[in-house]
């Protein structure tokens, strides 16, 4: 399948989810106190890779005086991020970018945080911490979600898994490294729990599904692109012990 269909297809099949990947409101606040801002403080705030912005109105709603920039590539989402903020009375403060985490434009040192959940994994963490920290200020906050190791020795069926879906796969210490080599220092880490995968992402989507066949009757692809969501949710549910999102919280030294 070629890549302009498959993105297509994961926009149909997801943009009317509560969340377009593992995470929960609850988790993202207790990240949101791991940083130790000041919520009253007039924050310049970037969410990346943003979807339709769950965490964007959790962030909207708990730093009351900040300015919030919404990142993702994909337009779709960001209109209805847009509808959503505007609903819940907050689309003044939240501006929309639509365009490519690899390829920022932000200037230099322009934010106090830096936020972005199930993400990064599309540039990959190493490249991401590392290229997104000059738009930090010098003592401003990262919040970042990757898919993580919970124990270094995963069973061979996890491992093959995810080593060729995301070879940067890696145990927290691991990440941890990663974080204080590209100049940041850890304030906190956090692990989702399984509802963050299953009530707030797997369930959804399932029930989704059935109704995104029936758009797509006779596409090869999209059958495809349900069996893979079912595959994946299936190794969660089977695996879940082994690995989970981490959400590693670090600032800029
Ligand atoms: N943070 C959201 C979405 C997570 S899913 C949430 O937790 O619900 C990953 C998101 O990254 C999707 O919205 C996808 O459109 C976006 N994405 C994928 N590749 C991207 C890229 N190169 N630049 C910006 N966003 C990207």
């Amino acid at each position: 399948m070629d890549e302009q269909t498959m993105f297509a297809l994961l926009v149909d099949l997801h943009r009317d989810g509560p969340r377009q990947g593992p995470g929960s409101d609850a988790e993202t606040l207790r990240a949101l106190e791991l940083t130790r801002i000041d919520r009253d403080a007039a924050l310049d705030v970037a969410d990346i890779g943003c979807g339709t912005g769950a965490s964007t109105l959790v962030l909207a709603r708990g730093l009351p005086n900040a300015r919030i920039t919404a990142v993702d590539l994909f337009p779709e989402f960001l209109e209805i991020l847009a509808d959503r903020a505007r609903d819940a009375g907050c689309l003044e403060r939240i501006e929309t970018l639509a365009g490519s985490m690899e390829s920022l434009s932000f200037r230099v040192e322009e934010f106090d945080l830096i936020w972005s959940e199930g993400a990064i994994y599309n540039m990959g963490f190493r490249e991401g911490v590392a290229a997104w920290r000059r738009f930090l200020r010098p003592g401003g906050m990262l919040a970042v979600s990757e898919i993580t190791w919970l124990c270094p020795d995963p069973p061979d069926e996890v491992r093959r898994h995810w080593e060729s879906e995301y070879p940067e796969i890696g145990t927290a210490s691991e990440k941890i490294a990663i974080l204080e080599r590209e100049g940041y220092d850890l304030f906190g880490y956090t692990v989702l729990p399984p509802a963050a995968w299953t009530d707030a992402y797997y369930r959804p989507t399932g029930e989704r599904i059935p109704a995104f066949l029936e758009r797509h009757q006779g596409e090869p692809d999209a059958a495809e692109v349900a069996r893979l969501e079912r595959e994946e949710a299936d190794l969660y549910r089977r695996y879940q012990d082994w690995f989970s999102y981490g959400f590693y919280i670090a600032r800029r030294r």
